[in-house]
């Protein structure tokens, strides 16, 4: 199994992100991709706007119907910060014989991999797979990512992707761009303005009922 892991905070998830999914999915032959709401995230200094179980249920609704996709609550279930290193080794303590990971991550959270923990023990785990980001030109994932995580790769110019030295790699993918943020839905709720068509219907229809993101900050 090709088993693709999407992190996030996803507060909320929109449709940026499932089309990330599956365009990787597509592209990759990944067999199931789950999508796993943190519980704090580190890089957002412990802020999210939304409870980690709205969140949770949020992904939930969206993925519900797409056999491919998956929901896993690890970060929510372990507490705490929730960082990559933790989760990827979970993962890889269960996977079986001739199963490949795959860490789907945009190319604006790569590059910040070297402040991440652990981070040169994440590379021998699993392999990377850096989308682009909407309006960015870039195309080299190691570009901006400092010294100390460029060592440890060296660029194959056959397969043209990044090995490293215990054989796993990192793909880039251009994606088709969908300029939607998870801030932007927020704020517009905030303002009481319309979210259809960034978001799926039932994640919409949630944060209503919930009366999520209509505070002065975007919280609940
Ligand atoms: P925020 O606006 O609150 O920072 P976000 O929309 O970027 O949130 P996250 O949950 O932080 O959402 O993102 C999870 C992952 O999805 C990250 O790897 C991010 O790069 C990627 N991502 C987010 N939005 C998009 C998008 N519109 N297209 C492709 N990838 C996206």
């Amino acid at each position: 199994m090709r088993i693709g892991l999407f992190g996030g905070t996803f507060d909320p998830i929109h449709w940026g992100h499932l089309r990330s999914a599956e365009e990787v999915g597509g592209t990759f032959g990944l067999d199931r991709i789950f999508f796993i709401p943190a519980a704090i995230p580190p890089h957002k200094r412990g802020q999210t706007a939304a409870p980690a179980r709205d969140r949770l249920q949020m992904v939930r609704l969206a993925v519900a119907g797409n056999p491919r996709f998956g929901v896993s609550t690890v970060e929510i279930s372990r507490q705490g910060v929730s960082y990559s290193i933790d989760t990827i080794r979970e993962f890889a303590a269960k996977k079986r014989r001739g199963d490949a990971l795959f860490f789907i991550i945009g190319l604006d959270a790569f590059r910040e991999i070297g402040s991440w923990k652990n981070f040169a023990e994440l590379f021998p785990l699993c392999n990377f797979i850096v989308t682009s980001r909407p309006g960015s030109k870039e195309r080299d994932p190691l570009r901006g990512t400092g010294v100390a995580v460029k060592k440890l790769f060296c660029y194959d110019f056959k397969q043209k992707n990044y090995r490293h030295r215990s054989g796993t790699r990192i793909y880039f993918i251009e994606l088709t761009d969908i300029a939607i943020s998870a801030s932007e839905v927020r704020e517009l709720v905030r303002k009481r303005k319309s979210i259809r068509y960034l978001v799926p219907s039932s994640v919409e229809k949630y944060i209503k009922t919930r009366g999520l993101y209509r505070g002065p900050r975007g919280e609940r």
